[in-house]
């Protein structure tokens, strides 16, 4: 069973609604999906991390070397005007991080960028044997960069530029989505 479309809400600023095939509740909103830290960052045993990982909310140093920064991988839901947002780590270079970090407090200048890096998350439901490759976007009034995956014929290259149906997302997303059911069983 698929979610039920009339149970999308249009206007701008709304949460999305939806049925649950999962649960038959209505449920308004998604859940986040959002890493802690890049990839490389977590495979660093948990003894070893003080010394060899330098780390805030939006900003990442592995082994003084490998540079992080927080950002999102937006991706449309088709049919609708909703977009999901992907709270994941990109890896830049570092003079594009150093120079990330002296523009953390500004807007970023209107021809800065887009940086080249690479995502650093393996997202659920999807493949990472190889890199992906990224454009990073920086935005202003304090929001997180965008990342706009290069064009390939990765899956979720694909659903960036193509649209998810809301359906798979669900999907991917239904380990973090509390249903009604978990609450009903035993009251
Ligand atoms: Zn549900």
């Amino acid at each position: 069973m698929e979610p039920s479309w009339d149970d999308l809400t249009a206007p701008d600023d709304e949460p999305l609604v939806y049925r649950c095939a999962e649960c038959d509740a209505e449920h308004r909103g998604l859940p986040d999906l959002a890493f802690r830290l890049p990839d490389d960052a977590f495979a660093i045993p948990e003894d070893e991390r003080p010394a060899r990982l330098r780390s805030s909310n939006d900003l990442c140093i592995v082994d003084g070397e490998r540079h992080f920064v927080r950002a999102v991988l937006p991706v449309p839901v088709r049919e609708t005007d909703y977009e999901y947002c992907f709270g994941v780590w990109v890896a830049l270079e570092e003079p594009d991080f150093v120079r990330y970090r002296e523009l953390f407090d500004e807007d970023p200048p209107d021809d800065e960028g887009p940086y080249v890096g690479s995502l650093s998350n393996a997202v659920p439901g999807y493949d990472h044997d190889v890199p992906l490759a990224t454009n990073v976007h920086l935005q202003p009034d304090g929001k997180r960069p965008r990342l706009e995956l290069k064009p390939s014929g990765h899956a979720l290259a694909v659903h960036q530029r193509q649209g998810i149906d809301l359906g798979e997302l669900l999907r991917i997303l239904k380990p973090y989505i509390e249903h009604a059911d978990r609450y009903s069983a035993d009251g």
